[in-house]
This record gives structure tokens, sequence and C-alpha cells, in this order.
């Protein structure tokens, strides 16, 4: 290369900008075409505009997790319900994937969080869907652990959770202390042998011990989740572009298609331009998890914006731009996905013509080799493929949807499967009947109607329709299924 300045600043693994790479096709004698539309397939990811200490302090994002029974659904409860007393009069706090608590006894020049932002569906889709893209938004786990139960599976499953993020914070909460006969000191002894290093034994991780039923020691709870928020020195832009998670979305009356967003970078104004998935918003009304009207909301809370042109999904990612950058960007993710299903239909006619080509071939060979008819289940490929059972899932909103589709989703073994082959928001429609119908499959219906027609067309094509609201009777459903798909056992 002739030129100094280039050789300094190009390595192997140097990602090169359009001019930079305009320039070396020069040097090359070759005319460079720069591709704006190729810009625009990935919408620009997120990128931070200041970094380090020079940004403001956010509230911290805490997710409650730990065993079934320990107390996590009456410690949010609790927590909620101190959320609308101390908040805004009038105030209703509404199940909206979120809510905000004060922390009280912040003096106004002290540093660290004014409020405590709860996550209050931890077991919800949205969370195993950003999570297994790698979006960790919890700041904060409190794990609850009940003092009369001491560690036990799900409690387990937290801790190893802990220890692969590896970044997270963590208070532990001995719940129900108010109860006769406990042993904290058992309880500690437990955690410690499962690698939780409580404070109270040399470690480094605060524990509180309360009780979410009377409501004693959550003033603790708070301000510990407070000093460690404030030791993690939790901080990100108010005014950059915004990045967040939609945790709930769900079609409303008057106001369309809503969604709750979790913002952990930037705010959210009224009539600014988000993308989330295939849809975007010119953001409409927007509400805070208390029901108030707000015009503009910042990082660390979470916002109900409606004015979605379609319903974007629980778990999806959310950015803001320009009305032009996030049209064209819907465009271009539209036609990706079209690109996709494009792309996996013809894999699909691929896999058909290769199976019937193998059944030819068996066929022939079988004749040529006339009167032996046992063929060696061990070599026997028609037995590779496993059988399907073909879903098609309806739910109330979108996160119930991904939540049966996500508990569904690992029933079955190498012989029967499940293939969710559609997913959709509201009632059972004629249009899932023929879809089940087409795949051979069945409709579950969780928490939706099934309307007389689609339950008549239904009938008449021999679709079963499974409706419950209790996701477990949904599971048991699917997995009777399963088990009638699987070959006798000889
Ligand atoms: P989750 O499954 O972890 O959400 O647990 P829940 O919040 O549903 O609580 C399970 C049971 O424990 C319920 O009967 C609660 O009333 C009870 N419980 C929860 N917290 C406490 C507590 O602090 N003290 C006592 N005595 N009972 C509690």
């Amino acid at each position: 290369m002739e030129s100094a300045g280039m050789r300094e600043q190009s390595s192997y693994d140097h990602m090169l900008t359009s001019e930079y790479a305009s320039l070396l096709a020069m040097e090359f004698n070759r005319n460079p075409v720069v591709d704006d539309e190729a810009a625009f397939d990935i919408y620009p990811p997120y990128a931070p505009t200041q970094s380090g200490m020079t940004l403001p302090l956010r509230p911290p994002i805490v997710t409650i997790m730990g065993h079934v029974d320990h107390g996590k659904t009456t410690l949010l409860d609790t927590l909620r319900s101190a959320s609308v007393a101390k908040g805004e009069a009038g105030g209703i706090t509404q199940h909206i994937g979120a809510f905000s608590v004060p922390v009280p006894s912040l003096s106004d020049s002290a540093e660290g969080p004014r409020t405590i932002t709860f996550l209050d569906t931890p077991g919800h889709a949205a969370f195993s869907s950003m999570r297994a893209r790698g979006a960790s938004v919890t700041d904060i786990i409190v794990l609850v652990v009940a003092a009369d139960d001491g560690v036990k599976p799900q409690t387990k499953e937290v801790i190893d959770l802990i220890k692969k993020d590896g970044e997270v914070g963590v208070v532990v909460a001995i719940n129900k202390i108010d109860k006769p006969g406990i042993d904290l000191d058992r309880v500690h002894t437990e955690l410690w042998a499962e690698g939780i290093q409580l404070e109270s034994m040399q470690g480094d991780i605060p524990a509180v011990e309360l009780s979410g039923l009377t409501g004693e020691g959550l003033d603790k709870l708070v301000e510990t989740i407070s000093a460690l928020a404030e030791i993690r020195d939790i901080r990100s832009e108010v005014d950059g572009p915004l990045h967040g998670y939609v945790l709930e979305s769900k079609m409303s009356k008057g106001h369309g298609a809503t969604a709750t967003v979790l913002l952990l970078r930037g705010s959210l104004t009224h009539s600014s331009h988000i993308i989330s998935g295939t849809t975007w918003a010119r953001a409409r009304q927007m509400t805070d998890p208390t029901g108030k009207v707000v015009k503009v909301a910042g990082p660390g809370t979470a916002v109900t914006v409606s004015g979605w042109k379609e319903l974007p999904q629980a778990g999806d990612e959310v950015l803001s731009g320009t009305e032009s950058d996030v049209k064209k960007a819907v465009q271009n993710r539209i036609r990706k996905s079209q690109l996709n299903a494009t792309l996996e239909d013809a894999e699909a006619i691929n896999e058909q013509r290769r199976v019937e080509r193998e059944k030819k071939e068996l066929e022939e060979r079988s004749e040529t080799v006339a009167g032996v008819d046992h063929i060696d289940p061990m070599t026997d490929t028609r037995q590779k493929k496993p059988k399907e059972l073909r879903l098609v899932i309806k739910g109330d909103v979108s996160g119930s949807v991904e939540a049966v589709a996500e508990a569904v989703h690992g029933i079955g073994n190498q012989h029967a499967v499940v293939k969710v082959v559609s997913t959709g928001v509201g009632d059972v429609t004629e249009s899932d009947v023929m879809m089940a119908k087409a795949s051979e499959g069945v409709i579950l219906a969780f928490s939706v109607g099934v309307p007389k027609a689609p339950k008549m067309i239904a009938a008449q094509h021999s679709v079963h329709v499974y409706s419950s609201s209790i996701i477990y009777q949904i599971m048991d459903e699917v997995t009777t299924r399963i088990i009638n798909l699987l070959p006798p056992v000889i």
C-alpha cells in the first residue's frame, strides 16, 4: 500500500468504513459503489453517545427470583402497593410487567437511585427470549429463599444463573421470618454450601431477613438494593438514542396496539419514532406503571406506549430513529424475513424430494431383493425422522403466546417432537383452523375464545381446538398427544 497513513490504520481485525473502503478500492483502480440500502439491512445497532462516569445514574432494574412458594408474588404485591401508596395520588399500579418503587431514605444531595424498577413477571417468556439473545436487562437479582424451607431446586437454578451471568448484582431475601420455629443459621449455611457467600459469613453478598406478608424488613430490602445499585454505579444516557425491550404487548380498546417497553438507555418521548421487530410506532399515548399519562420516560423505567402499526413481540428489542430511518429499517427487515421464509420453503421442498427419493430407492431395493422383507431397524432411514405434533398457538397477549410456545417447546424425544407452525394474539379465527388443517395440526387456545364460526369449521374439518387458561393443562395435553405419536414398544 502506498499511503503510510492508511497502513497505520489497517489491521486484520479492523472494520472498514465505507469511505475508507472506497479509498482503498480507488487505490486499486476500481470504481467503488456504496450500497446505502445494505446499510439499512440491519438497523444500526445501539451506539452509546457518552461513556463512563459522565453519564447520569439510572434506576436499577431488579428481578425477583426463587423457588416456587417461597413468596415472590407476595413480595412483589407488597412492594407494588408500596409504590402506589408512596407514588402519585390516585395512581393505580397496573400489571404492565414492571413497576417503580421510590427509595425513601435518600437526601437530595446524595448520589444513588431515587427509584427502583422491579420486573413483576420473572417467569415470563419475554425474559427467556431476551436472555436467549444474550440481552441481560436485569441489573440486580433478588433471590428469595423461604426461611422455613431453605435452598430448594429452583433456588439452585437461580444460583446457577447468577454464576453463569457473572455480571448481575445479587441481594438474598430470606423470607417468611414471621413464621415460628425458623432456623436462619441453617439457611445461611445452605446458601454458603451453594457458593452464595453472604456478608454474615465474610462474603460480599448482602442478605435481608424479611416477611413479604407482614411487610417487616421491606424498607431494608429497598435500602439494600439502592446501596448495591450505588456501588454498581448503574448509569446510562438520558438523551441519546433509545434502547429497550418489549415486556408485554396487547391490543387495547381505543388505543390499538400497545406495548410496555423497558427502557435501558435513552428516553422515549411522545411523537418520537421507534422500531421493534418488523413493526414501528410514532409514540402516541404513553403511560407509566401507575397509569399516569407521561410525555417522556427515562432510562431504567417501563412505559406503556400506543401508536404501533402492528403488535410488537414480547422480548423484542426497541430502538429509536428518524421517521424515514425507522420506516426503511422496517421495510428491510420485512424483506429479509420474506427472503428467509422463501429459503425455508426451498429447503422444505428439497427435504421432501430427498425423502421421496429415498423412499423410492428403498422400494426399488426391496423389489430387487425379492423375498427379503426384513429391514434392520438400526439401518432403516425411514425411522430417522421424528413424527411432528404441529401446533397453532393463540393467546390473549403476545407474552402469553410466547410463554405457551416456550412451555411446549421441549416436549418430545427423538421419535416425536413439537413443531409450532403458527402463533398469534386474539381469538381463534377461521384462518387458524385452515392453517391447522393444512398442517394436520391442532390449535392451542390459551385464555382466548373460539367464536362460533371457526368452531363449526374446526368440527367440519376434524381440527382439534384445545382451550385452557392454565399452562400446565396445555402442557399435559401436548404431552399426551406426543405420547400418542410414539411408536409402540415391542
Ligand atoms: P411464589 O410461588 O414464590 O410466588 O410464592 P407466593 O407469594 O405465592 O407465596 C406462597 C405462599 O407463601 C402463600 O400462601 C403466601 O401467603 C405465603 N407467604 C408468602 N410470603 C410469606 C411470608 O412472608 N410469611 C408467611 N408466613 N407466608 C408467606
